[in-house]
């Protein structure tokens, strides 16, 4: 039997980072079912830090999470783990009215938008047709995110801080052991005065494990795909393009460009894969927007993002399990919120309590707690 303060469950973004914060209040074991950290939804994003996206929680954890990702601690990364890739939202004619809330919502999270017109937009991205956007919003601080690299950073912070990271470690029962937990994964039995669930999509099912109501975890499928540009175009300097009614994304990815259909087909929780015909919208919308001929698509693949019903974090202690702890729903912001989020759980779950920047952000504990999705009782 294996005795700490911790235990997390689900070695993505979410656990790692928030075993990693956990670390200073104690010891802490992640346990991940599979070989490899990182394997389901965290290594298949598309990388996007951006303030104005996911409404005014998420972006008031985005913002918190800058300072981190642009200058993290000492010795925390080898390499830089963001690089400026501005985005751009742009609108058809008929999309100018999800051109506005992509603002309101946007400035009211703190973003920085600027306005622009066709024009602006084509400069930005020279491949946009001119008969197709209307008008823009361009998020010049954004930045394309090294996913591997932030989560190779946290993990090895974990372990150089005394942490415990076991793969192949599926959990497949979680009990009450005194005033805290027992929990069998990979042949061993886990006791932890607090178990955090960081499970992603499986959110809902160490849940039940451990005799929790449901938070209504729905997976969502997103697919995406990378293709050669246009011959002859250098695409770095490109903005990341994002269509107002996020009908579709482009990206400059590592010289080569990345486009997803913004597909979210519900799905159970599994190691997912893309349908053709998601791969074949995907090319159809950019082809649509821009002069971007795909001919070859090199590599595609599809994800799980999960929400809950208002598409807000959860991020709070079980208010009928002391020491279950859940950090779920990350849907589709959970790498660009993820050193934010690990600090909110870390300070929530060892004083009560979000850090006192996250609250002068404006942060309330109650706008991530798991209360405000369970309804009346009955
Ligand atoms: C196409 C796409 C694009 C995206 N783009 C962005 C973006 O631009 N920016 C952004 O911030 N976010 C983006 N996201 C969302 C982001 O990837 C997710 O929010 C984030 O990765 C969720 O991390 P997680 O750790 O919660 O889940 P996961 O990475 O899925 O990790 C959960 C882990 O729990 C483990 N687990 C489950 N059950 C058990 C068990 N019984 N025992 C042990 N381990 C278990 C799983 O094996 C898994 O490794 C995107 C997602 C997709 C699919």
């Amino acid at each position: 039997m294996s005795s700490h303060d911790f235990l997390v469950i689900g070695g993505g973004i979410a656990g790692a980072s928030v075993a990693y914060e956990l670390q200073r209040h104690g010891s802490v074991a992640l346990l991940e079912r599979e070989s490899l950290p990182g394997h389901h939804t965290t290594g298949r994003s598309a990388a996007f830090l951006v303030d104005s996206y996911g409404g005014p929680t998420v972006g008031r954890l985005t913002r918190a999470s800058r300072s981190f990702l642009e200058e993290p601690p000492g010795g925390f990364a080898e390499y830089p783990l963001v690089t400026p890739t501005p985005v751009l939202w742009i609108a058809r004619d008929d999309q100018r009215e999800g051109l506005a809330s992509v603002l309101a919502s946007g400035r009211e999270a703190g973003a920085q938008l600027v306005e622009l017109d066709a024009s602006d937009a084509l400069a930005l991205c020279p491949a946009l047709r001119g008969d197709y956007v209307a008008a823009a919003v361009v998020e010049p601080t954004a930045r394309h995110i090294d996913v591997a690299g932030l989560l190779d950073a946290f993990l090895r912070g974990l372990r150089r801080g005394g942490g415990e990271v076991e793969t192949k470690a599926e959990v497949t029962t979680i009990e009450r052991d005194g005033d805290g937990w027992a929990v069998e994964a990979g042949g061993r039995t886990w006791r932890a005065q607090a178990v955090v669930n960081a499970a992603g999509a499986w959110c809902d099912v160490i849940g039940g494990l451990a005799g929790a109501r449901p938070i209504g975890l729905r997976p969502l499928r997103r697919t995406a795909i990378t293709f050669d540009p246009p011959a002859g175009q250098d695409v770095r300097s490109w903005p990341c393009v994002i269509d107002a009614d996020e009908e579709f994304y482009l990206k400059p990815e590592g010289g080569q460009l990345l486009a997803s259909p913004c597909d979210e087909t519900p799905s159970p929780p599994c190691d997912i894969g893309e349908e053709d015909y998601d791969v074949a919208l995907a090319a159809e919308r950019v082809q649509r927007a821009t002069t971007v001929e795909i001919r070859h698509i090199r590599r595609r693949w599809a994800g799980l993002r999960s929400f809950v019903a208002d598409r807000g974090p959860v991020i709070g202690m079980d208010p009928e399990l002391p020491g279950f702890f859940w950090l779920a729903g990350q849907g589709g912001f959970g790498i660009m919120t993820s050193p934010a989020a690990a600090r909110a759980a870390a300070g929530l779950l060892t004083e009560g309590e979000l850090p006192a920047d996250l609250r002068s952000l404006g942060l309330r504990r109650e706008e991530l707690a798991v209360e405000r999705l369970h309804g009346p009782q009955g």
